[in-house]
């Protein structure tokens, strides 16, 4: 749909071009089709079909399905345009030239949104990471295992019950979203089973009470106690898989080591018994060592993914493509 006054991108207009593009909402751009026959297999494929018109002065108007804000990055990369200009302030902004680079086979500015979006490619969180799920979903979606690895672990950090979370989960692939439940449930399992372990803690012994170290007057048994703290340990930890609120002695962690030091001082004497210290040093070292990434390989997937988004995407917009030249 052409516009009646034709608005030209003022860096992405050339005067020698060959061949104009047109975004959805109504910005020109008049580029060298050799750049794009380089830069785009859609392109080099498209320009090797027998073109309608070729001796004119005017050049052919493509009309394309993307905004100007999309087209003005990929094209600028083309052009050798700073890569300032290039960036994008936005994950949703990114997911768009994502698909746009794949949909015309421009594996250049692919590889460089690709490498915007990696953790710590600065060595500093890049604010992208505030939004692990959605860069989950994308890694997942264009098959990265690298930065999908490292969104699912960023994921850990979210407590999914939390609604402003629901609007990306629900947009997850299933099997997507079951590998990250999968790694959650993993982290728990494996912290329970070491919570259970009564060499290292002690309480769950069946015995109704206990002698105080100090004054050998009978306590009740920490059993209970140490259940109900177990219990919320775990709790905590399905809230908030990463377990870090579990390794510094705050709350919630210091609060349930408050419940076993009551549970546990002499009603007689009022010292301290055990070495409750060590019992919130093992569970520290535990967090350390549980699986911290999905395992993950896109062998399984089969080519699923790309041809919902990619291939069939791409056949279309060749189709509209070449009903759009005038
Ligand atoms: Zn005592």
């Amino acid at each position: 749909m052409q516009r009646s006054s034709q608005e030209y991108h003022k860096d992405l207009t050339f005067e020698d071009g060959d061949i104009v593009l047109c975004s959805k909402d109504g910005t020109h751009f008049r580029l060298f089709s050799q750049s794009l026959k380089v830069a785009s297999g859609f392109f080099r494929d498209m320009f090797t079909l027998p073109q309608p018109n070729t001796r004119t002065d005017k050049p052919d108007i493509i009309q394309l399905e993307e905004s100007r804000e999309v087209l003005e990055r990929l094209f600028g990369l083309m052009c050798g345009l700073p890569v300032g200009y290039c960036d994008a302030g936005s994950l949703e902004l990114i997911e768009d030239i994502l698909n746009a680079a794949e949909k015309y086979e421009m594996p250049g500015p692919a590889a460089y949104f690709r490498a915007l979006m990696r953790p710590r490619v600065t060595g500093k969180p890049s604010p992208l990471l505030q939004t692990p799920l959605r860069l989950y979903r994308i890694s997942c979606r264009h098959r990265w295992i690298e930065e999908a690895k490292a969104a699912a672990t960023l994921t850990l950090a979210l407590d999914f019950e939390e609604p402003q979370h629901r609007p990306a989960l629900h947009m997850l692939e299933s099997r997507d979203l079951l590998r990250l439940l999968d790694l959650r449930r993993k982290r728990k399992n494996v912290l329970k089973k070491y919570l259970e372990d009564s060499r290292k803690f002690p309480f769950g012994k069946d015995a109704d009470i206990f002698a105080c170290q100090h004054c050998q007057a009978g306590l009740p048994a920490l059993n209970l106690v140490w259940k109900d703290v177990k219990a919320e340990i775990l709790e905590e930890m399905e809230r908030r898989p990463l377990g870090d609120t579990l390794t510094v002695f705050t709350p919630p962690c210091s609060r349930f080591f408050a419940k076993m030091s009551r549970a546990a001082a002499c009603h007689a004497c009022t010292n301290a018994n055990g070495d409750l210290l060590s019992v919130f040093d093992h569970i520290r070292r535990c967090i350390t060592t549980l699986p911290s990434s999905i395992d993950l390989s896109f062998d399984d997937d089969g080519s699923s993914h790309r041809q919902i988004h990619g291939l069939k995407g791409l056949n279309h917009s060749k189709g509209a493509l070449d009903s759009g030249i005038c």
